[in-house]
């Protein structure tokens, strides 16, 4: 309605105009006259229609990585209407639409492909939760979700030293290896990689011979060398290799990748807790990904960063990828040594529950 009025306003004003000098001075002046105020409006329509057009575009948030929400819900088909979404919806729009339709079946994207999925750990960002005055909250997080016994650590925070002096922090999960040597190993088949790459490990068919253990070079498997203790709820669960709950005496057990949470539109425990948005989460083949805060362009967010992954010139192929930093980004002085111990808070409630080491 304001637009109508806005529009309708100056031409009745001219019309009355050009109606009195007609009556005056003849139709021919009243003409010229139309004719020139027409002309002289163009530039001030052509300014209005630009500022109405910045005015009712939607905001459009660039990430660190130079790439738009809009594009990257362009990439998962929900372009169009979509884009009228507050930029809020749009981590949580996306990480809905890798839900499947059974959380047994492999999520699959636009097209129908596979989703393929992978890790981004921002160096930049971590700060071994320094910040916070608490144990890193990524390991916390997933030993609460998990019931991961003590000692296991299935993201375990390192603390490296820097070439130019001081330190840097180093998540380390299972790397997920396009070629694992842990699955090249296994006698029985009981450790294998799945259609959406997570490496998995079923504790029904696992041996404990430990051979998968010894092939890891990143050193991301743990043994339960006596009895779990377990928590009521843990007993609870369904068991899936995907979850690994609840944990059973004489099986080696690893970080699973979350596909299941993946697939119920859940981001993993780690990448949940994280207070720095440190650790991004998505889909190889839809080039996407998301630390539950911005969205990002995987391909572009690797190559823009100087991206690396640990040991590669062993040709493990991990799908867990780094930036190189020691969490300046989050104000981190690298000269500020040391991170608090890990915890199982979960243990303490289990009655009688005793520990080992590895
Ligand atoms: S990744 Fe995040 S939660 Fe984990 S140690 Fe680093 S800052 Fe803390
Ligand atoms: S990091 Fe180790 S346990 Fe994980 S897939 Fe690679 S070789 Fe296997
Ligand atoms: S991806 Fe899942 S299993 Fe792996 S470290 Fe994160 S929370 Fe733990």
């Amino acid at each position: 309605m304001t637009q109508l009025l806005r529009s309708a306003v100056p031409i009745m004003i001219l019309l009355a105009l050009a109606t009195f000098v007609a009556m005056t001075n003849g139709p021919a002046l009243a003409l010229v006259l139309v004719v020139l105020i027409g002309l002289g409006s163009v530039p001030f329509r052509l300014r209005r229609n630009f500022r109405d057009a910045a005015e009712t575009e939607t905001p459009v948030e660039l990430t660190s990585a130079g790439v738009s929400r809009r594009r990257a819900m362009k990439q998962l088909g929900l372009g169009g209407a979509g884009l009228a979404v507050p930029a809020a919806i749009g981590v949580p729009t996306i990480i809905d639409s890798w839900k499947a339709e059974a959380s047994a079946s492999p999520a699959t994207g636009p097209g129908g492909r596979i989703r393929q999925w992978g890790m981004i750990i921002d160096l930049r960002r971590c700060d071994g939760c320094q910040s916070q005055g608490t144990p890193p909250q990524c390991t916390l997080a997933c030993i609460e979700g998990h019931f991961a016994p003590e000692p296991m650590e299935w993201i375990e925070i390192y603390e490296a030293e820097l070439a130019g002096g001081g330190t840097q922090f180093i998540p380390a999960p299972c790397m997920q290896c396009q070629d694992p040597p842990c699955v090249n190993v296994c006698p029985v088949a009981a450790t294998f990689s799945t259609p959406e790459g997570p490496v998995l490990i079923d504790q029904d068919r696992c041996i404990g011979c430990r051979l998968c253990m010894a092939a890891c070079p990143y050193d991301r498997r743990f043994f339960n060398w006596g009895d779990p203790p377990i928590p009521p709820e843990a007993l609870l669960a369904d068991y899936s290799p995907e979850h690994q709950a609840p944990a059973k005496k004489g099986t080696v057990m690893k970080c699973d990748f979350c596909p299941e949470m993946a697939r119920a539109g859940t981001l993993p425990f780690c990448i949940q807790a994280c207070p720095n948005d440190a650790i991004y989460y998505g889909d190889l083949e839809e080039d996407i990904a998301t630390n539950g805060r911005e969205v990002v362009s995987f391909s572009d967010y690797l190559a823009e960063n100087n991206s690396y992954r640990l040991k590669e010139e062993l040709g493990t192929q991990p799908r867990v990828h780094y930036i190189p930093g020691h969490g300046e980004l989050v104000g981190r002085d690298r000269e500020t040594e040391g991170r608090m111990d890990t915890r199982w808070p979960w243990i303490e409630r289990v009655k009688g529950a005793v520990t080992w080491q590895r």
